[in-house]
């Protein structure tokens, strides 16, 4: 319960952040954010004191909205190439679109180290690609099946937006509180 996630808004009420149960008690405990929306079913007890679960937090003092680094994850990947295909050009839905190694896997070794990335799960090695281009492209190199690139795909400097996923936003009531800069996806994986 301690780590259930818990919506941050600042102090003009947009969302910033996800933390969790445990941070936003301790925040409020500090005087330093005050629940917006809580569960009343659910009370988090200790020695001292006995206060709702949290489900929406708004901090004090805080009106920025600040530009997070950008976790490496496929579906950050996707959103770097604007849900659109690396090698066709053409966008797609997000079930339509896969993941892939520019280098794949299997080839990675063979590869001289001059001419690759120094990771192959990277944002330099990985790219959005759509389900028939990925197929096409198997497990060659771009040289071997004559793909091309539409851009170097490099890794972003920030997000501008905060990314939350549909189950969670209406698991824990917080879509009355998103904002102009918040990105619902259907799942995180
Ligand atoms: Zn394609």
């Amino acid at each position: 319960m301690l780590n259930s996630p818990v919506l941050t808004l600042n102090s003009g009420m947009i969302p910033i952040d996800i933390c969790n149960v445990k941070d936003a008690v301790i925040l409020q405990l500090l005087n330093k954010a005050e629940a917006i929306k809580v569960d009343k079913t659910l009370t988090i007890h200790s020695q001292y004191l006995s206060i709702p679960l949290p489900r929406v937090i708004m901090l004090f003092n805080f009106h920025k909205i600040p530009r997070k680094r950008v976790v490496y994850s496929r579906l950050n990947i996707i959103y770097r190439d604007d849900m659109r295909c690396q090698y066709c050009g053409k966008r797609f839905s997000m079930d339509e679109l896969t993941v892939d190694h520019i280098i794949p896997l299997s080839k990675w070794d063979v590869v001289s180290p001059y001419k690759k990335p120094e990771n192959p799960n990277s944002w330099e090695n990985q790219v959005c690609a759509c389900k028939i281009c990925n197929a096409r492209k198997g497990s060659k190199l771009l040289e071997e099946c004559r793909f091309t690139l539409i851009k170097k795909p490099v890794e972003p400097k920030y997000m501008p937006y905060l990314v939350i996923s549909r189950y969670n936003a209406d698991k824990y009531g917080w879509i009355e509180f998103l904002n102009y800069n918040v990105r619902i996806v259907e799942a995180i994986n």
